[in-house]
């Protein structure tokens, strides 16, 4: 299975799309990964999902990747005497720590941690800034506020706090346990974090995971935009967490923070996610809006590595179509005759390393020489990661002896990945890759192909060489 396309689709699993039917029907119609939110599963779903997932991933025989979604500290308030109450604007409204039903004074806010953090002067939007709330006055017990704008709030809303840094780290009792449930699992590749706000955040997770999960950080909170560069260095990927960071942040605001977020990851050579109602009205319907496409697209001029489906694929009526459109879409841009000239815009210099250095040059190579293919052996996966970092208009085959590394670098920009042993020679590496790429589709025999490759073979971090091949007649064998 050859996707037409470089972008890759990163789709979420829902009441929708958990039955392996339809993970197959998502993954044939373009989801190169799927996303397991842990905010809406149980530990036992997971674990089902996961083995269904892998259970199509062998029967197309194409490696597919898995991202867990922790929760974060999304912070909700309690319930209502009547299931919900009206505020007037001006009026005093108060959260506080008494576990008792709420009503149109008050409610109860199950996170005494947060109702000293909040000083006079903070925001507290409910319910996705629906109604917004200004503090007043706060301490241990609780937190008084002026309604500010808006006059309904119900049962377990959630509460943003774009003002306040919460002293609390990334993970809260739930994610701790849900982590160590996906840890158990140990056929996860991907485990994203939501509402990270520091570098130390992701230090602390780093030290629980040890290697065996990529670490995506989820941007949705302005403390993180205030430390990105750190926060880039430590995480393996980025998403933009663009729903969450639309409630934060000024919603006008999001689209000049993807714009530097996708061109800061693409810098540091970390793939970037973009999220979130990219095309939300295929919740319930079978064609999106323009300015969902056009949004959608927008992504794909930014050489994002990914585009996610949130509920349009987990509890929509349309998760098929969704994801046939999504890869419709971005086959088209790539196809644009404008879209060379924006990508490489954003082309970055190479880091003075070997990796660098042979990326660019195997790019320059197969553009002059109109090459059919790059092939670069990775078995950590950084060469590959540098690969796409340059963004060549040729295919990019990533070859690993891991398949935990083919799984993770499913959601890197233009990467085919297949699972070869590691060669024994030098004529080995050339007839495998010569293979694969004849195999896979990429060419045909007297096409020629360019790899690169570490020698000794199979040491990682050695990439230093650099081989043009033609794919011999058999297809078998290159020359
Ligand atoms: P969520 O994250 O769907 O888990 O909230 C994405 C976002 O906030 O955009
Ligand atoms: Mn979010």
């Amino acid at each position: 299975m050859k996707r037409l396309r470089n972008v890759k689709i990163l789709a979420t699993l829902g009441p929708a799309s958990s039955d392996e039917a339809m993970i197959q029907k998502l993954h044939e119609a373009g989801a190169d990964l799927f996303r397991i939110n842990m905010s809406h599963s149980s530990h036992e779903l997971m674990r089902t999902l996961v083995g269904r997932i892998r259970a199509v991933e062998k029967k197309c025989g194409r490696p597919i990747g898995i991202l867990a979604d922790l929760q974060g500290p999304k912070l909700r308030v309690g319930k209502f005497a009547d299931g919900s109450a009206t505020l007037t604007a001006g009026q005093t409204f108060t959260l506080d720590n008494r576990d008792e039903p709420g009503d149109s004074t008050r409610v109860f806010l199950p996170h005494p941690e947060i109702l000293e953090a909040v000083q006079p002067g903070h925001r507290l939007l409910i319910d996705d800034g629906r109604l917004q709330l200004l503090a007043t006055h706060s301490d241990k017990t609780s937190i008084t506020c002026t309604v500010v704008a808006g006059t309904k709030i119900s049962d377990k809303k959630g509460v943003s706090l774009p003002d306040t840094t919460l002293g609390v780290g990334a993970l809260t009792e739930k994610d701790r346990s849900d982590l160590d449930a996906v840890l158990a699992v140990n056929d996860v590749d991907w485990v994203a974090l939501s509402f990270i706000q520091r570098p130390e955040d992701l230090a602390e997770v780093r030290k629980i995971a040890r290697g065996r999960v990529g670490l995506m950080s989820k941007i949705e909170k302005p403390q993180a935009l205030e430390r990105i560069d750190e926060i880039i260095e430590l995480s393996d990927a980025l998403m933009v967490a663009r729903g969450d960071l639309g409630v934060e942040m000024p919603i006008e605001s999001v689209p000049g923070i993807q714009k530097q977020l996708t061109r800061a990851c693409r810098r540091a050579g970390k793939p970037v996610v973009v999220a979130t109602q990219m095309l939300e009205s295929m919740i319930s319907a079978a064609v999106p809006t323009r300015a969902e496409v056009s949004d959608v697209a927008t992504a794909v001029f930014e050489g994002a590595d990914a585009v996610m489906l949130s509920a349009e694929s987990a509890a929509g009526d349309y998760p098929v179509e969704a994801v046939t459109m999504m890869a419709s879409i971005a086959r088209k841009v790539e196809r644009d005759p404008n879209y060379p000239g924006i990508i490489y815009s954003q082309r970055p210099q190479p880091d003075a390393t070997g990796a660098d250095a042979i990326s660019l040059a195997a790019r320059q190579i197969a553009e002059t020489l109109n090459l059919s293919a790059i092939v670069c052996y990775t078995s950590s996966g950084n060469t590959g990661l540098r690969a796409a970092r340059e963004r060549p208009n040729v295919p990019i085959i990533a070859l690993s002896p891991v398949i935990q590394t083919a799984r993770r670098l499913s959601v890197v920009w233009g990467l085919h990945c297949v699972v070869t042993q590691d060669a024994t020679d030098l004529d080995d590496m050339v007839d495998r890759a010569c293979r694969i790429a004849f195999r896979e589709g990429f060419g045909k025999p007297g096409d020629r192909i360019i790899i690169s490759a570490g020698v000794p073979l199979g040491t990682p971090g050695s990439t230093n060489m650099l081989r043009i091949a033609y794919i011999g007649s058999d297809g078998m064998t290159g020359i």
